[in-house]
């Protein structure tokens, strides 16, 4: 009997014990060490933004986003149906309303061509979200927000490494963050980053990142804001992850396409793309869609029963009972989102699978 293949395994062969000793050594464990700088310095410039600002996790790094664009009350941002449902509770939180737009069957991505309907005058920014392998197709994303004069929020948690017409992921629009979650291309354990060009902008994040301290008399404040603050510890394996992010990216791509080319004749499900005309599959997941929901829960089950882990797609903002009860999204209906939320889920994708056990996976799927 195999081993159990969990659903992630993440990959910390490079720096990341030296770098984190380092903390260890010297003391450095709190958000004053000096790795959270080179880590900001690092990842802005590899993704080609002017600042980043190094936060607690990347949902954290959404309310920031949110918040400091002035985004709240009596405002609408519109988003996906299907994402998970960090953007969405960013924007609730700071008292905004959040719009849906159903999916993109292709790219399982919010379908741009449905954002131009949602569009009020109380509409203050779009925001998009990078999913499972694909980038959103953000030049009509980008022409709507000219047009209208909207904010560009990104939220690329799942992008890292991933390009738009050879643009990077998290280098369009006002703003955008990065989660460093155990499952991303680069982990920190926890973390996240905001990212953005404009200098008042980056002072505002980072102003909220610190309970809002005011630059004059320390502990007088005139605004709530949070502690989402990033260790030096954190910091230190995420510099050692970017000094890896190439090979990570080939090697998901590696994973991606093994997956694909062994399942290729799997029946009742269906599989990831490619690529797009702008992008090629990053593979962040591998995804299977089921025909019906009852074949997907049959092969969830059956994959368990061999240890195989695996993760149920996103469920969908509009019917969240949390946000039913506040009184959002009432007899609203996403067709595309609703079907793939209810038969899609993803098999191991982590950076630590190694090909013996994605083999493994390919063989019970063919066999169930
Ligand atoms: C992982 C993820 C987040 C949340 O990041 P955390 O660090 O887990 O808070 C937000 N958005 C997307 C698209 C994600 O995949």
């Amino acid at each position: 009997m195999s081993q159990p293949i969990p659903v992630n395994t993440p990959l910390l062969n490079g720096n990341e014990l030296k770098y984190v000793t380092e903390c260890i050594e010297t003391g450095w464990i709190s958000s004053e060490g000096p790795f959270i700088a080179q880590f900001e310095q690092k990842l802005s410039a590899e993704v080609g933004r002017v600042h980043g600002i190094a936060v607690s996790n990347g949902s954290a790094a959404l309310d920031i986003a949110v918040k400091a664009l002035g985004i709240g009350t009596g405002d609408e941002v519109i988003l996906p149906a299907f994402t998970i449902i960090s953007p969405a509770q960013s924007i609730v939180s700071a008292g905004a309303t959040p719009a849906l737009v159903d999916t993109d069957p292709n790219t399982w991505n919010m379908d741009v061509n449905q954002i131009a309907s949602k569009i009020t005058s109380k509409t203050k920014a779009i925001l998009v979200v990078h999913i499972y392998g694909f980038p959103v197709d953000m030049d009509p994303v980008l022409a709507l927000c000219k047009e209208h004069n909207l904010f560009l929020i990104e939220d690329a948690a799942e992008m890292h490494g991933q390009t738009y017409k050879g643009k990077k992921c998290g280098s369009f629009g006002d703003i955008s963050t990065f989660s460093f979650y155990p499952n991303k291309h680069i982990t920190t354990g926890e973390g996240g980053m905001v990212l953005c060009n404009d200098d008042a902008i980056a002072e505002r994040c980072r102003k909220l990142r610190n309970l809002a301290f005011e630059a004059g008399r320390r502990f007088v404040h005139k605004e709530i804001g949070w502690n989402y603050r990033m260790t030096n510890l954190q910091a230190a394996l995420g510099l050692a992850q970017l000094e890896r992010l190439d090979q990570h990216i080939l090697r998901k791509r590696e994973i991606g396409k093994r997956y694909l080319n062994g399942l290729k004749d799997l029946k009742g499900f269906e599989l990831p793309k490619e690529s797009v005309s702008y992008a090629d599959n990053i593979y962040w997941v591998f995804g299977l869609i089921g025909e019906t929901q009852a074949s997907t829960e049959r092969m969830i089950g059956y994959l368990t029963k061999k240890k195989i882990g695996t993760r149920p797609f996103f469920w969908c903002m509009h019917e969240q009972p949390v946000f039913q009860q506040m009184g959002f999204f009432k007899n609203e209906k996403y067709p595309e989102a609703e079907r793939i939320a209810r038969n899609g889920f993803y098999i191991p994708s982590g950076l630590g699978l190694t090909n013996e056990e994605i083999d493994i996976v390919i063989y019970t799927l063919l066999h169930a």
